[in-house]
């Protein structure tokens, strides 16, 4: 027997108050909404309506994993160190990695992420070159101590992850099956009605070369993304930076006292002179612990990510590492450095010949400081983070700076896990080569705070059809009366034997709460159940997206029920054709 869902026995406990600790309205209205409850920092249940929701897009994502030939598996959370030392990466991936020890005192790891377990997994047994490529996926909770775990799901410390991975023969191979992941996500991102872009990013803590990030637009995204007319799209933790410093009139080497000055742009104001002739110093270390000074123009910042790929393990240095390494805060430059202190420069900073930087001293700066001169660079790299109006790297058009949520990210690995493990399958000849792999992780549960993100308004959410916790709210206006709530049921259960999932708001409430809580938890569709309606004849119905009221007569209605029946029409193709609800239309409308 199909059923519906009633809002009397519905547990989904609203709250009047936005809460203080959220910041996003999607994280503000999905625990208004009864979604979901924080358990603890970063941890979050799913309460009926939450994970209904997480079910769907899970299951979206399991349809679009199917219909490109990967096939789903479970494996275990919990992970042996062993395998991490293997790959080298018990050391690397540092405190975000949830680490712990056995009553046996053997080291274990919850999972953030799965390569070592699945290349063990199959490195014994997918054996031939005949049986490849193979393609597997899961998922599952996945467990990242965030040193900030915040926006509710969107940084949690435990979160739903779709995890695939790719065994391959062959470069030619690994890109075919990236190209189908690729997309897959595509379908995946329009199915979730997201606003999305793909972007050229960083591979990260996985490792790889190539890669490509998606993102949900939002500005209240964690992600700074630039993207042209062109189509070209990056983070810009990877996006060519194209600064344009402008030369200080001075060239002679010249000490200026600089009293009160501590920002660039009170150094700028002070020498009446554009932030872009300024340089900015960041003093930070290297993985041994060693000082490096990165010079950037004044007008841009450092990018911490850029900084790492020229420095490994580089980190800035706090006010007392600086002090002990005796130099100023505020005054860095780089004019007579301590021995041993490594200097680093942006690129576009050869294009100025005088410098305008601190003379490590507190309330002083120099002008016309000369690389080669009085000082020397050690390294040139591309330091800064790009901005908006920075020149395309492909076309030179200027580009724009938005920002995104990070959805889901593909990766091309290569051998960097089957080597150091030793997985390796036999050839035709019958040598032993390593697999190349790739690997493709959609964030469920962050997806869905990110649609929650981009489809809301004043009144709640507005899910799209495709994952809503259910399509139809049924709102009867007088509860226990001899004809409404009869009318109600049975629309309720007509509605859902035609494959629709329905919720009816039976609870003894005033018409005005009901309106507000459907609203608020964002249903597709309501109809409501009115006496007047009923001798009319009709039903009102509300579009939650549009807001627009329309009436349909009972003949029409029980028409297309009947349609339905008949043509056993998919469900959400008749709330398209009978109530304008859900579909593409929804993605055109964002
Ligand atoms: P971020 O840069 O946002 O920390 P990541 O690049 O480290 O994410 P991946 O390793 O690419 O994340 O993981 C795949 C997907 O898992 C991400 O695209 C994202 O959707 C999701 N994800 C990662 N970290 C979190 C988290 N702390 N909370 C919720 N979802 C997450
Ligand atoms: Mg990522």
């Amino acid at each position: 027997m199909t059923t519906f869902l009633r809002m009397s026995q519905l547990y989904a406990p609203t709250l009047k108050e936005t809460p203080s600790d959220a910041e996003l309205v999607s994280h503000q209205l999905l625990l208004r909404a009864g979604f979901m409850r924080k358990s603890a920092t970063g941890m979050y249940s799913y309460l009926p309506l939450g994970y209904r929701v997480i079910k769907k897009v899970e299951n979206i994502v399991r349809e679009e994993m199917d219909a490109i030939g990967s096939q789903e598996i479970l494996m275990p959370i919990l992970q042996p160190a062993e395998l991490w030392h293997e790959s080298g990466r018990w050391d690397d991936y540092g405190p975000e990695l949830m680490r712990m020890v056995d009553r046996h005192e053997r080291s274990m790891c919850l999972g953030p992420t799965h390569e070592e377990i699945i290349t063990a997994l199959v490195r014994n047994e997918l054996r031939s070159y005949k049986q490849l490529p193979c393609s597997l996926y899961q998922i599952q909770d996945k467990f990242r101590d965030e040193i900030r775990p915040r926006f509710g799901l969107m940084r949690s410390r435990e979160f739903v992850m779709k995890d695939a991975y790719s065994f391959h023969d062959s470069q030619e191979s690994l890109e075919q099956t990236y190209a189908d992941m690729s997309h897959a996500y595509e379908r995946i991102c329009e199915r979730l009605c997201l606003d999305y872009r793909p972007v050229q990013a960083d591979s990260g803590q996985i490792g790889g070369s190539v890669t490509c990030e998606y993102h949900a637009l939002a500005p209240a995204g964690e992600a700074e993304l630039v993207s042209c007319s062109c189509g070209y799209a990056a983070n810009t933790e990877v996006a060519e930076s194209s600064p344009q410093p402008t030369e200080f009139p001075e060239t002679e080497l010249r000490k200026v006292e600089t009293p009160n000055v501590h920002t660039i742009a009170e150094l700028a104001e002070f020498l009446e002179c554009p932030e872009s002739s300024t340089v900015k110093a960041m003093l930070g270390k290297d993985e041994d612990g060693k000082p490096v000074v990165l010079f950037v123009p004044g007008d841009y910042e450092l990018n911490e990510l850029k900084a790492q790929r020229s420095v490994p393990g580089y980190t800035l240095m706090d006010d007392e590492e600086i002090e002990a390494a005796g130099l100023p805060k505020g005054s860095i430059g780089s004019v007579g450095l301590p021995e041993g202190v490594r200097i680093g420069a942006d690129r576009s900073l050869q294009n100025i010949e005088h410098w305008v930087v601190g003379a490590n001293e507190d309330g002083y700066h120099y002008v016309g400081a000369k690389q080669g001169r009085d000082f020397t660079v050690d390294f040139w790299a591309d330091l800064s983070t790009a901005q908006e109006g920075n020149a395309c790297p492909e076309c030179g058009k200027p580009m724009t700076l938005t920002r995104g949520i990070e959805v889901a990210q593909v990766f091309q690995l290569g051998t960097k896990y089957s080597e150091t493990m030793g997985a390796v399958y036999s050839d035709e000849d019958g040598v032993d080569k390593p697999f190349i792999m790739g690997c493709y992780g959609v964030g469920i549960s962050r997806s869905m705070q990110a649609v929650a993100e981009q489809h809301n308004d004043e009144y709640g959410l507005i899910w799209p059809a495709s994952i809503a916790p259910a399509h139809v709210c049924v709102l009867p206006l007088t509860v226990g009366d001899d004809e409404v709530q009869p009318a109600a049921e049975k629309l309720a259960a007509d509605l859902a034997e035609i494959g629709l999932e329905v919720v009816l708001d039976d609870r003894d409430e005033r018409p005005g709460v009901k309106f507000a809580e459907a609203d608020l938890i964002g249903w597709p569709l309501q109809i409501i159940v009115g006496k007047r309606g009923l001798a009319n004849g009709e039903y009102e119905m509300k579009n939650r997206r549009t807001g627009e009221k329309f009436a349909m007569s009972f003949a029409d209605f029980d028409e297309a029920l009947e349609l339905a029946r008949q043509d056993r029409t998919p469900a959400d193709e008749w709330l398209r054709n009978t109530a304008g609800v859900g579909g593409i239309d929804e993605i055109e409308s964002i």
